[in-house]
């Protein structure tokens, strides 16, 4: 049920009653299979182009799922730490007077404690009892460890919200954009980060991209899908950018695309269905996070133990060996690359919107 003061929001759109059977951006019906990742289908919406895994795992099998082993080690985030501050600063052009600033999913909280040696008033929410232990513990930083649906938060209180690299991952990207607009301000300003499925690397690796990784991964936005839906909810938005993403190599995707396509070929002449179709797949879903650096070391999660043949063994060693190949690669030419994925190219979908009202 949506909170009374969430549908108050001047311009905010009702929730479709089934969000199974309609699309989550458009309402429309009409979708097309694009592949079967990890057991999970994966569909497009012919109206609008949101894809989506179908049907949305139940709340139980995305936290039997997130228990088993989601974790995000800790170096990751504090060798960011340089970024963090420039990131804040850049929500700042919307908001140069500061204020009350709440983080959904704040990890270790880094990003926060950014914003807090900047002048802001900081709050983070994290469902990670280790990070925001350490973000509390160690930094200091008011982070409560629960859903955002659940957090003790006043409506209407805060000045920016940012909610980097989550909206992807919920059951419902409507309800938390809505809960958002509902503790904003009337002017508030909303920071989102999410993976762009319009990305070059998306579009080259296809099933295999590194961010295309259900059930971690629900929902997949591009420059056109995302502003609609952030619109429907209650905000005005002021700016959508591509930008790249965290571990982003379009070489080593391609090598990944390359051999995911020959071990697919290799099991149809062998007379065999890809082993990824295969239902039991699903149960065995590798548990691995959300990043280019962490799949690009894992490639051959999605083929079970039995198909691992010594054919995939060689190819995941020539993979490893490539890496520091196609990083130079990468270095060499982001010269080229680099424009091009601010005009849309990029691995990663950055939007700015203000609250209505
Ligand atoms: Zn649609």
């Amino acid at each position: 049920m949506v909170p009374e003061a969430v549908t108050a929001i001047p311009g905010a759109v009702a929730a479709p009653s089934d969000p199974v059977e309609s699309c989550l951006v458009c309402g429309g019906v009409r979708t097309e299979r694009r592949f079967v990742q990890r057991g999970y289908p994966v569909d497009r919406c012919i109206d609008c182009g949101l894809q989506f895994v179908t049907p949305t795992p139940s709340a139980a099998e995305l936290a039997a799922y997130y228990d088993r082993g989601y974790a995000v080690p800790l170096e990751r985030y504090a060798a960011a730490g340089h970024r963090n501050a420039a990131r804040i600063a850049e929500l700042e052009r919307w908001r140069p007077e500061r204020g009350r600033l709440l983080e959904v999913g704040a990890s270790y909280g880094h990003s926060l404690a950014a914003a807090r040696e900047r002048g802001w008033d900081v709050v983070g929410v994290e469902l990670s009892p280790t990070a925001s232990e350490h973000a509390r513990s160690q930094l200091g930083l008011t982070v409560h460890t629960c859903a955002l649906a659940d957090a003790p938060l006043a409506q209407g209180r805060f000045d920016a919200v940012i909610m980097w690299h989550v909206l992807e991952h919920v059951r419902d990207p409507r309800d938390e954009l809505l809960r958002l607009a509902g503790l904003l301000k009337p002017g508030g300003i909303l920071g989102l980060r999410v993976p762009n499925i319009d990305s070059f690397g998306a579009r080259i690796a296809g099933q295999w991209w590194p961010w295309m990784c259900p059930p971690a991964h629900l929902w997949f936005f591009s420059r056109t899908t995302l502003p609609r839906l952030v619109d429907a909810c209650g905000f005005d938005v002021k700016q959508v950018a591509t930008l790249r993403g965290d571990g982003n190599n379009l070489y080593q995707y391609a090598l990944m695309a390359a051999g995911n396509g020959l071990n697919d070929l290799r099991v149809r002449l062998l007379g065999r269905e890809p082993a990824r179709a295969e239902p039991v797949q699903r149960a065995e879903a590798k548990t691995t996070i959300p990043s280019a650096a962490a799949r690009s070391a894992d490639p051959g999660a999605e083929v079970s133990p039995q198909e691992a043949s010594g054919l995939l063994q060689k190819w995941l060693e020539i993979l490893t060996r490539a890496q520091p190949v196609t990083n130079a690669m990468a270095r060499g030419t982001r010269w080229v690359v680099e424009p091009l994925e601010r005009r849309g190219w990029g691995d990663e979908l950055l939007l700015y919107a203000r609250r209505r009202g």
